[in-house]
């Protein structure tokens, strides 16, 4: 099952004590994957001396971010974070008013809604999926509910119709924290057009990168006319831009949530990419895949699950290591240069939820569950086969040893 040349002398446990420390350099979890043109398409930006953000690239970016996901608006940004920053803006989110979202996410989605002086809401995750369970939502929603943030773990899509139909019985909005899921849909439908507003991101561990950038997509048009004019410091500049009034002035109260023009033109170089990019990440997970039906089968991990709706991006390769071993596997793999990793620590047992809810923090027990057990192992798209494979021995050898 597993092939020789990964066998490689150096890494033959029983050879190892006697063996000088491998030589192989580790393997990271993570790497962008970015080059030449990325870099040529910056550097003519800063030939051309428009460095500022919301320029002629930045429109031109975000025009193919809109045909690429078939929605009315997008608008880039500094981060998903920010993204997610300007929808709770928009929404005019304030104190007395909560927000349901996962537990199992990071910290961006909840700090949004806290900055605002709202109340995050901690729902349960489907085990199966590790994406929010929909029927755990509406015993969840009082009066007070504003919006949920389902999050796309892994590309993988939430239930969104189901989501969404809660939702407007509730008169409630939804915004997709869709950071994980460029390139990714649900029922066909591209993540992060999908509830009122998606939030993607560019940061460099994700997909398709510009190292630190984000976008908030929409289809509704008041919406998007009162976010750009957040991310404009508050202004009307945008339409300035464009001509719809003659000059600009400050109508509402902002920030400053634009994209640099150099970054604008990396991402769009990298967002044309997306099929290609995404390929290669998805041939490295359909490897992992394959090569650890032999561990579930023996019983000692669960691999990834996803539903006929979702499509896969092949953003995250996790494992659930049964029998409370993942630490274990975990240190053992590092011990033999492969850096698998473990997100996220929940958020509903944080120091900072634990202190905000005054030790009160909501049974989760399918987040608890996953959280304890997940392992994510190398991925990135221009990992080589060879590379995978060799990851693939050392999980093995690793979990046999430790039975
Ligand atoms: C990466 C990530 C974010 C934050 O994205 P940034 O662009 O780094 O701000 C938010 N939510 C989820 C689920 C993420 O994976």
């Amino acid at each position: 099952m597993l092939t020789a040349p990964f066998r490689e002398a150096n890494f033959k446990p029983e050879n190892r004590k006697n063996m000088p420390e491998p030589t192989r350099k580790p393997i990271p979890f993570s790497e962008p994957t970015v080059g030449e043109a990325e870099m040529a398409a910056m550097q003519e930006v800063v030939l051309t001396k428009a460095l500022a953000g919301d320029g002629k690239i930045c429109r031109e970016t975000e025009k193919l971010l809109q045909e690429m996901c078939g929605v009315k608006h997008a608008l880039l940004t500094t981060s998903c974070t920010h993204a997610l920053e300007l929808a709770m803006l928009t929404l005019e989110l304030g104190p007395g008013d909560e927000v349901i979202l996962p537990s199992f996410t990071f910290s961006s989605t909840a700090n949004a809604i806290m900055r605002q002086g709202a109340r995050p809401v901690f729902a349960d995750i489907d085990p199966a999926t590790f994406n929010l369970d929909p029927h755990k939502l509406e015993e969840l929603i009082t009066p007070r509910t504003r919006c949920i943030i389902p999050v796309h773990y892994a590309g993988q899509g939430c239930e969104m119709e189901t989501i969404n139909a809660i939702a407007a019985r509730y008169n409630i909005s939804v915004v997709e924290d869709a950071a994980q899921g460029v390139g990714a849909t649900w029922n066909g439908k591209p993540l992060g057009t999908i509830g009122d507003m998606g939030c993607f991101s560019f940061h460099a561990t994700k997909n398709i990168t510009c190292g630190e950038g984000g976008a908030l997509l929409t289809n509704d048009s008041k919406l998007a006319h009162k976010a750009e004019i957040i991310r404009e410091k508050g202004t009307n500049r945008s339409a300035f831009l464009r001509g719809e009034v003659d000059k600009y002035t400050w109508v509402d109260v902002g920030s400053s949530f634009v994209l640099t023009d150099m970054l604008a033109a990396f991402l769009k170089v990298q967002l044309e990419r997306t099929a290609e990019l995404n390929t290669k990440r998805l041939a490295i997970w359909n490897s992992y895949y394959d090569g650890t039906a032999a561990l579930e089968q023996a019983g000692f991990i669960k691999r990834p699950y996803f539903r006929p709706e979702a499509s896969n991006n092949g953003h995250i390769f996790g494992l659930l290591i049964n029998n409370g071993k993942r630490d274990e596997v975990m240190r053992g793999l590092k011990a033999r240069g492969v850096t698998a990793v473990f997100h996220y620590v929940p958020l509903h047992s944080s120091p900072y939820m634990v202190k905000y809810y005054e030790g009160q923090t909501p049974s989760l027990p399918a987040t608890d569950m996953v959280s304890d057990s997940l392992l994510r192992l190398p991925l990135y798209a221009h990992m080589t086969e060879q590379d995978c494979q060799y990851v693939l021995a050392q999980l093995h050898d690793v979990i046999e040893q430790g039975k």
